[in-house]
């Protein structure tokens, strides 16, 4: 169904914990004598600064070392550790610390005396065992998005959106930009995409290039090849690569950093790339979906995005509505969410009351989507049920909610100066902005301003002076 499994993973980077300097010699010169990189650490206080430089492949832990006990490092820093296979050497008869070892997660142990042969055995197993596993991992993290899709689009301006993607996706062009403001749901969309392409039994990779660290932003992208830089102790596919044959959503693509857009425009010209130290061309087998919620037609003026990137990423921009322009959305996202929330917290709503309806359809939702699942969560702890209510609602900016005249062509809110004026500059003020909002139409401005059209023409009158 993939094609992940088939990258070649037969070295790795070991990291060695053993205080019997006998002993960490001669398995270290074992396993390199197999092609791994190894670092032998004597005590555990230089494990760990080692783990924090470097991401081993695999952890080969012995238990009595002279700072501490190797489990309660392994349990420490089980985090850091989370893609380490984790092989553990005890003493015969340490049965106790083989279970806890197996219950923090050591995918073996070894018992001492070591014999060769069946080290290097469990090793190279145990590599596998890691590749197939963060496969896996994403493999499996892909098909439960897929499963929990549910896209919701009954308004005719998320309709259109998601028709347009489906024609784009189809006529194989790329790369396709989403734009839109946050919480729009522009992964959404961009999965969507996927899922209607020839591409969809493919991996679908989300790249979210805000959250990765600029130093590690390329190697992440492209990947890297041993000895490219001091911690690339071994090699490592990027993105492009893990994704091959499917697609990449490349989200928040404005914060690149500029010298890494000439790279990426590079792959998206000439379908090629190369890791990072690496000398060969790969072939970017990758449909390209990038996002952005900023500008990037402004940060191209201020010389923060490259104005050739942009041009060849907008050629299919696609914008995504925000919920106050797909308003018949608004309540059954809403009623999606409650029932989401049913699985989450075991309360069950009936319905929502015709109130909370009208809270919701008239706020603005300036978080979008994410504000309106944000909205919902803390309704259902604060209700106890059947009935949602509108009491219940705590929106975020309460003083955008807007009346039916805003929504339609919102003048600024009235700001009242500062200190006391005379009412007729105030007044002056309104009619006038009341005119600029009413394109200078008297019967609308008189609307707004909640006066008759005489009343209006009284005032313009007076004003004219
Ligand atoms: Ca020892």
């Amino acid at each position: 169904m993939n094609r992940w499994g088939k990258g070649k993973s037969d070295m790795a980077l070991v990291l060695l914990v053993e205080d019997e300097k006998l002993l960490r010699w001669s398995l270290k010169q074992r396993l390199e004598k197999d092609g791994h990189q190894v670092h032998a650490a004597e005590d555990l206080a230089e494990a760990t600064s080692h783990i924090n430089k470097h991401r081993p492949d695999l952890l080969l832990l012995d238990l009595g070392l002279p700072d501490g006990h190797g489990l309660d490092f392994f349990e420490q820093n089980r985090s850091i550790l989370e893609e380490t296979v984790v092989l553990v050497m005890t003493a015969v008869g340490q049965v106790e610390d083989a279970v806890r070892a197996m219950k923090l997660g050591a995918l073996d142990f070894l018992s001492k005396p070591i014999d060769h042969m069946a080290l290097v055995e469990l090793v190279n197993r145990s590599i596998e065992v890691r590749t197939t596993k963060r496969d896996a991992g994403l493999a499996r993290r892909f098909q439960e998005r897929q499963l929990k899709e549910e896209v919701i689009a009954e308004s005719e301006e998320f309709r259109r959106t998601l028709e347009i993607a489906t024609e784009v996706s189809r006529s194989q062009v790329q790369p396709i930009l989403l734009l839109g403001e946050s919480g729009t749901g522009k992964n959404v969309v961009a999965r969507h995409i996927h899922r209607v392409s020839e591409r969809r039994n493919q991996p679908f990779l989300e790249v979210n290039c805000a959250a990765i660290p600029e130093q590690l932003m390329e190697s992440e992208l492209f990947g890297h090849e041993k000895g490219a830089f001091t911690d690339a102790k071994s090699s490592r596919k990027g993105s492009f690569e893990l994704a091959e044959g499917g697609t990449v959503l490349l989200d928040e693509v404005g914060e690149i950093r500029y010298d890494l857009q000439a790279k990426l425009l590079h792959l998206l010209e000439d379908r090629t790339f190369r890791r990072v130290g690496g000398a060969r061309e790969l072939r970017a087998d990758v449909t390209v979906v990038a996002a952005t919620n900023r500008d990037l037609r402004r940060m191209v003026a201020q010389k923060e995005f490259r104005d050739d990137l942009y041009y060849r990423l907008s050629v299919f921009p696609i914008e995504i509505p925000a919920l106050r322009d797909r308003k018949d959305d608004i309540l059954p996202l809403a009623r999606m969410f409650l029932k989401n929330l049913k699985k989450k917290t075991g309360r069950v709503f009936d319905c929502l009351t015709r109130e909370a309806e009208n809270v919701l359809l008239s706020y603005s939702w300036p978080g979008n989507i994410r504000e309106l699942r944000n909205v919902m969560e803390r309704a259902v702890i604060l209700e106890r049920g059947p009935h949602l209510e509108a009491r219940s609602l705590v929106l975020d900016c309460i003083q955008t909610v807007i009346s039916p005249e805003e929504a339609l062509g919102s003048p600024a809110p009235a700001e009242m100066p500062q200190g006391i004026v005379p009412l007729e500059e105030v007044e002056r003020e309104m009619v006038k902005r009341a005119m600029d909002a009413a394109g200078d139409n008297q019967t609308r401005a008189a609307e707004l301003l909640g006066v008759s059209r005489d009343q209006l023409r009284y005032r313009l009158k007076k004003f004219e002076e």
